[in-house]
């Protein structure tokens, strides 16, 4: 239980203050997160790791040459917001592009992904490795969805050693990916962990026992067993490691003892020498192993055990030196500090000269997000009541939430391009949001407005582009298919009738009104699918026969936007139509 803190709210981001006070040789503070306060060479691939706070020494203890460029630290145990990850890769980011990598959680994936999107969109070249080590959350045909725990080291250090040696961003890729997929983790817990300012722990393993793959924010485990006696603690994770091992496992392996909180080291190094006589008995060699705290879980009681079978060039970048507040290896060249202040370049970067007719459409922009927010805010219980039929019942608050906040972001970016005004109504509402709807709202209006850029007109190919980015942000994020029951059921149609209507040489208000009636009617239809992506699909039966909230509320927006459309340009050409007529007037008299 954690007690030392001001404000419970405020604890991530004042222990993150702290460790860098702490730490200055190593790590700067910047907007999200730290980045190594030590100099990267130039053209050096950025590894950007993170997560939630709360598993120290994941993420930030493990920036530092020879690990990672920066670290995206989020509130505890939740994703950082794509705001912050974004923001952590620009400061890093050295010229040789980024390589992102984190453990396998819905919400780091949407944020990160968001990250990526707008990182390449700038010509920031972003890749992606998601660590799946844990062999408790999936099966092994399914290895891309488990989740990610103590393998982190594993993947983080070997990418890192390939970053610092220079390598280029495909081959920091390409070994990160080959460490994943041969790191196997499996943890047990004895007990849970309690979030600060929290009266109960998250979760409770009954006394006596041991829960067998609790995950380390408390996700289920697999079973549950008496507590067991250290030798046989040690049998049964040496041998479920080993029935799970990769297909060309060789001889050589790292196995790594990490404590996720409460278990004294003693207990871990007790352990650790079991494991390694078993381990050697199957006939491996334990090469550089590690027994620490390495990814803990707050106060959490218990423990996990992480194999990484090796080939000869994962050893050379598993041996090689590494020099971060939480992880020290071999020994590194000193670093000279690093000069720039990092977080106010990136900023700098950022600012733009939009010209009067720029402006202009950037505050149509905002106008239409106004009519956004007010068509969420009318639906809003509505919307609740829809999500809570098989869902958790937040679509309403979860979408009212992040509209408030775009909608007041782009009130305040007023004055800037639509391509602005868009990715800080996009930014603001992922970071606000929560929850999924909120997560590829607020990328998928980034992408849209990265789309537009900082132009004086738009014609009907940059509309059409736009929407097409906007749509492909979420299906690229989310992931879900046509039929999953999803706002993508609503979407797709949206997308493919206004295109076909421009194709067809309609106007883009009147292509807009037809794939918005498009919208309206496949959202109604969700109603007969059966939910297989997000928080509805466990209740899928009771789901049938109504529609899916996030597909109605695109339905809703889509058509605000666009009857407001139709109504602004009826203005506009009755301004026109009096403008001429007063033209055609004066013209007459002159
Ligand atoms: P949460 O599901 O996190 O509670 P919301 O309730 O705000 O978030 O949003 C639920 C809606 O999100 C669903 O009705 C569905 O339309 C949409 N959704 C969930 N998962 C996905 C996905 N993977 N891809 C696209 N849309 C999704
Ligand atoms: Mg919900």
């Amino acid at each position: 239980m954690t007690q030392i803190f001001d404000n419970p709210a405020d604890f991530a981001d004042d222990a993150l203050d702290g460790f860098v006070a702490a730490n200055r040789g190593y790590v700067a503070r910047v907007d999200g997160g730290v980045v190594r306060s030590t100099e990267v060479p130039a053209g050096q691939v950025a590894l950007v790791v993170g997560g939630g706070s709360g598993h120290y020494p994941a993420f930030a203890g493990l920036v530092g040459p020879g690990l990672a460029t920066g670290s995206a630290c989020g509130n505890m145990f939740a994703s950082p917001a794509a705001g912050q990850v974004y923001r952590v890769a620009k400061a890093a980011n050295a010229g040789g592009g980024v390589l992102l990598s984190y453990g396998n959680y819905a919400g780091d994936v949407l944020h990160f992904g968001q990250a990526q999107l707008r990182l390449n969109a700038e010509g920031i070249e972003t890749r992606t490795v998601t660590v799946t080590d844990d062999i408790a959350s999936a099966p092994i045909e399914q290895l891309e969805k488990r989740r990610g725990i103590a393998g982190d080291l594993t993947v983080f250090k070997i990418a890192g050693a390939a970053a610092e040696a220079g390598l280029n961003l495909d081959d920091v890729e390409r070994l990160a990916i080959k460490t994943n997929y041969r790191t196997r983790s499996l943890g047990v817990a004895f007990d849970g962990c309690t979030l600060p300012g929290a009266k109960d722990p998250l979760f409770h393993v009954p006394a006596g026992q041991m829960s067998l793959g609790l995950g380390i924010h408390g996700e289920p485990g697999i079973s549950e067993h008496p507590m067991p006696t250290a030798s046989e603690l040690a049998e049964l994770l040496v041998a479920k490691l080993l029935n799970d091992k990769p297909e060309d496992a060789g001889h050589r392996v790292v196995a790594i003892v990490n404590g996720l909180g409460t278990v004294k080291y003693d207990e871990l190094f007790l352990l650790f020498g079991k494991i390694e006589k078993l381990l050697t008995s199957a006939g491996l060699t334990v090469v550089e192993p590690e027994c620490g705290e390495l990814v803990t879980s707050l106060d959490m009681s218990g423990l996990s055990l992480t194999l990484l079978w090796l080939d000869e060039e994962l050893e050379q970048y598993w041996a090689a030196p590494a020099d971060t507040p939480a992880f020290r290896k071999g020994s590194m060249s000193p670093r000279a500090a690093r000069t720039e202040t990092t977080a106010d370049d990136a900023e700098a970067a950022d600012v733009e000269q939009p010209t009067p007719a720029a402006a202009e459409l950037g505050r149509q922009a905002v106008a239409i997000l106004a009519q956004v927010r007010d068509v969420v805010v009318e639906h809003v219980e509505e919307l609740g009541k829809l999500d809570a039929i098989a869902g958790d019942g937040d679509h309403g608050i979860g979408m009212r939430r992040g509209v408030d906040a775009a909608a007041a972001a782009s009130e305040a970016a007023a004055g800037s391009s639509a391509a602005r005004i868009l990715t800080a109504a996009g930014e603001a509402w992922s970071e606000r949001a929560g929850g999924t709807s909120g997560a590829l709202w607020g990328s998928a209006l980034i992408a849209a407005g990265l789309s537009l850029g900082n132009r004086e007109t738009y014609t009907s190919e940059d509309a059409a582009a736009a929407v097409d980015a906007f749509v492909s942000a979420i299906t690229e994020l989310g992931k879900a298919d046509p039929g999953d029951k999803t706002m993508v059921d609503a979407l797709l149609p949206f997308r493919d009738t206004f295109l076909t209507e421009l194709d067809g040489g309609a106007p883009v208000d009147r292509a807009l009104a037809v794939a918005a009636a498009a919208a309206e009617s496949a959202a109604a239809k969700t109603a007969e699918l059966r939910p297989l992506k997000g928080r509805a699909r466990p209740l899928a039966e009771k789901s049938i026969g109504h529609p899916d909230p996030g597909a109605v509320s695109f339905g809703l927006i889509a058509a605000r936007i666009s009857q407001f459309i139709y109504s602004q340009l009826a203005t506009d050409s009755q301004l026109a139509t009096a403008s001429s007529a007063a033209a055609a007037g004066n013209g007459a008299r002159a």
